[in-house]
C-alpha cells in the first residue's frame, strides 16, 4: 500500500536514471522525454555544469537563512534582471510562490485589489494562484476564493477594453498557455493589453513560470512581441531541476518590498540558486537560444509534414520547442500508446499532446519523436 495521497495519476515507468533527453527505466527500457519534467530539465536531465555548480555549493553551504547577505543570489538576480529588462529579484520556492509574490506586489503597489486573468489559464495551486486559474476543475471542492479575480476569454479585445479600468491593479497572462492547452497570445492583443495597462496605471503581470527560461526561443516569451512587463514570474525551468522560482519586477515596485514585506524561509536556497545560475549563464546565450530556436524551427515543420494530414488531428499550435497537438480524442490512452513505443509525453488538458523536450533536444531525437507520433496518430480512430 502507498502512503503517498493519490493526488497524481501515476504512469506505468518509474525511473532509474536519467541523462540528456533520456529516462532509462526500472523496467530496463529506454525512453526519450519530451516531457522535460514538465518543462523543468531544460537543459535535459542532469546537464554538467549545473551538476557541478551544485556539488561546488553542496561543500561550501546548504542553507543559512536570508538573513545573511549571499552572492550566489545576488549572481542569480543580476542573471534575471539582465535577461529580462527588469531590477528587481525576490525568490520563492516554486511557480505558485513566484506568483504569490507578483500579486501581493502588485496588490500593495497599487492600492488596488482587481486583477484580470483569462479563461483555461493556469498559475498555480496555492488560494491565490488557485483563484487566478481560469479552470472550474482546479477550484472544485476548495469553498469560496479569493475575491480579486476577473477570467476574460483568452485574446478576446473587446471584453477585455470593457472590463479593464482604473480600478484594475493588474493583468496577469501567460503568453503560451501551458496546462490550457497550448494556446498563444496574438500579438494584438498582448500589445493592447500591455498599452491599456500603462494607460490605466494597472501593472502587467506576465507568468513565463513555463515559458521562461528560453523555452520559447527567447530568454522569456513577452519578449516576441516588444512589450515590457511590470513583474513576470519564472519557477519551471530556472534551477533545471532544483526547486526555485522568482517573481522579477521594475525598480519602481522596490518600496513595496521592503523589510518584512514579504518572505520566505527556503526561498532563494543557495543550492537551488547555484544550479539556476549555472542553468541561466547556458540558456541566456545568444548562440544557445538561436540554435534552440532553429530546433523548434524544424519541430514544428515536421508535425505540420508528417502529422498535418492525419485525421484524429485538429491543430497543430505552439511557439519555439512549446508545441500542442490538438487532438479530437481524448489524448490519455494516445499517451499510454507513446509510452509504449518510448516516447513520453504530456497531456494539455483533455484533448492536446503536449511537447516540451529539453532545448538541446538533438536533429536526431526530433525526428525519431515525429516518426513515433505519426505511427501511433495515424492508427487512432475517432469514436463518437
Ligand atoms: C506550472 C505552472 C505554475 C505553477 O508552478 P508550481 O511550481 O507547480 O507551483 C504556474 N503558472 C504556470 C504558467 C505554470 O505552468
Amino acid at each position: 500500500m502507498s502512503n503517498l495521497f493519490p493526488t497524481y495519476q501515476r504512469w506505468e515507468i518509474e525511473p532509474e536514471r536519467a541523462a540528456g533527453s533520456v529516462i532509462y527505466g526500472k523496467d530496463g527500457l529506454q525512453y526519450l522525454d519530451f516531457t522535460s519534467g514538465i518543462g523543468v530539465c531544460n537543459l535535459g536531465h542532469r546537464p554538467e555544469a549545473v551538476e557541478h555548480a551544485v556539488k561546488d555549493q553542496l561543500e561550501l553551504f546548504w542553507h543559512v537563512s536570508n538573513l545573511f547577505p549571499q552572492s550566489i543570489q545576488e549572481e542569480a538576480a543580476k542573471q534575471l534582471a539582465k535577461a529580462s529588462g527588469l531590477d528587481f529579484v525576490f525568490f520563492a520556492n516554486s511557480g505558485a510562490e513566484a506568483n504569490e509574490a507578483a500579486i501581493k506586489l502588485a496588490r500593495k503597489a497599487t492600492g488596488r485589489t482587481k486583477i484580470i486573468t483569462f479563461q483555461q489559464s493556469f498559475h498555480g495551486r496555492t488560494f491565490a494562484g488557485m483563484a487566478a486559474t481560469g479552470q472550474e476543475k482546479i477550484k472544485q471542492g476548495f469553498g469560496s476564493m479569493l475575491e480579486t479575480f476577473v477570467h476574460l476569454p483568452f485574446n478576446d479585445l473587446e471584453a477585455f477594453q470593457n472590463e479593464m479600468d482604473c480600478n484594475t491593479a493588474a493583468v496577469m497572462i501567460e503568453i503560451v498557455q501551458g496546462e490550457g492547452g497550448i494556446h498563444v497570445v496574438t500579438s494584438d492583443f498582448i500589445k493592447a493589453a500591455a498599452k491599456a495597462c500603462s494607460d490605466n496605471g494597472a501593472l502587467l503581470i506576465v507568468d513565463e513560470i513555463q515559458t521562461g527560461i528560453g523555452r520559447t526561443g527567447k530568454p522569456f516569451a513577452f519578449q516576441h512581441f516588444g512589450i515590457e512587463p511590470d513583474i513576470i514570474t519564472v519557477a519551471k525551468g530556472l534551477g533545471n531541476g532544483l526547486p526555485i522560482g522568482a517573481a522579477v519586477g521594475k525598480a519602481e515596485l522596490e518600496e513595496y518590498f521592503g523589510p518584512g514585506s514579504h518572505g520566505s524561509t527556503f526561498g532563494g536556497n543557495p543550492i537551488s540558486t547555484a544550479a539556476a545560475a549555472a542553468t541561466m549563464k547556458i540558456i541566456f546565450n545568444e548562440e544557445f537560444l538561436h540554435e534552440s530556436a532553429s530546433k523548434g524551427k524544424l519541430l514544428f515543420e515536421l508535425l505540420h509534414k508528417e502529422l498535418g494530414c492525419i485525421e484524429c488531428v485538429n491543430e497543430i499550435r505552439g511557439l519555439g520547442l512549446m508545441a500542442g497537438i490538438d487532438m479530437k480524442i481524448a489524448v490519455q490512452p494516445i499517451l499510454a500508446e507513446l509510452r509504449k513505443a518510448g516516447l513520453i509525453v504530456l497531456p494539455a488538458g483533455e484533448k492536446v499532446i503536449r511537447l516540451l523536450p529539453p532545448l538541446n533536444v538533438s536533429t536526431e531525437e526530433i525526428e525519431t519523436a515525429v516518426c513515433i507520433l505519426e505511427e501511433t496518430l495515424k492508427n487512432c480512430t475517432i469514436t463518437a
